[in-house]
């Protein structure tokens, strides 16, 4: 194998799935924002429909109460109009009774017909409410369509990433790239460089004979500490901050 293939495969690969785990997040994290607000809207629009359903009931119910209140109510005409006929104390007092009752009656379906016409009001006003909350989330149709459009265009990045990440990984050896994948997802990344004899990424030294091996340029080593793919770099740009250090030891590893 081409070592320097290998290491300028790795770091591309390195390099794309930074870029491909943070529009991956984003992606995830805004497809969740607009989901979460269909969801809302979904609740809103059952909430809405199983209210209007019961206001339908109370107002069946109603209108079978105030029928029952009239028929009473001709029915009570009827036995007031029996009173003036009475010819007995029993006839009349029967008679009293049964308008007493019937008067009963009809008060019982008027306060059942209050009740509902309060419950009604209750639940229109929650109607109205689940409409207004609605068009709220529906009404800020920019920051919708902004969302809607950011969505796609993540969308489309991620999915360029992943070709470009597919035709990167068959330039890297299979036993490498399973390394690499095993370190990645443990640690997020799973390639560390060196140029003085620490690990770019995890900071520790390693041993004189793994750096001597590194050096040489005949293979890959893993960082005994993080397991990170370590290689030799002659030109440590990507350490910036260890610019200084390197110089003065630079000089005397460079070939
Ligand atoms: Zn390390």
């Amino acid at each position: 194998m081409n070592l320097r293939a290998q290491i300028e495969a790795l770091d591309k690969l390195a390099t794309l799935d930074v870029s491909l785990t943070k529009l991956e997040a984003e992606l995830q994290r805004e497809g969740a924002v607009l989901s979460d607000k269909k969801s809302q809207i979904k609740k809103l629009e059952e909430r809405f429909e199983s209210t209007r359903t019961s206001v339908g009931d109370m107002d069946r119910t109603r209108a079978e109460l105030l029928q029952d209140a009239r028929q009473m109510s001709v029915q009570m005409d009827r036995s007031r109009e029996k009173l003036a006929r009475c010819r007995t104390e029993r006839e009349l007092n029967a008679t009293q009774r049964e308008i007493e009752e019937l008067r009963k009656l009809y008060r019982d379906r008027e306060l059942e017909i209050e009740k509902i016409n309060g419950l009604a009001e209750q639940a229109r006003s929650e109607m109205d409410g689940a409409t207004t909350e609605r068009a709220a989330l529906m009404g800020d149709v920019t920051s919708n369509d902004q969302l809607a459009s950011r969505l796609e265009l993540l969308e489309k990045q991620v999915a360029a990433e992943r070709e470009q990440r597919k035709e990167l990984v068959k330039a890297v050896l299979p036993v490498l790239y399973r390394r690499y994948e095993l370190v990645r997802k443990r640690r997020g990344s799973a390639v560390a460089f060196t140029f003085q004899g620490t690990c770019s990424e995890c900071h520790m030294s390693l041993s004189p004979m793994i750096f001597q091996r590194l050096r040489r340029g005949e293979d890959f080593d893993q960082c005994p500490s993080c397991q990170r793919i370590l290689y030799f770099r002659e030109d440590p740009v990507a350490g910036a901050n260890e610019a200084d250090a390197a110089e003065s030891q630079g000089s005397e590893t460079t070939t």
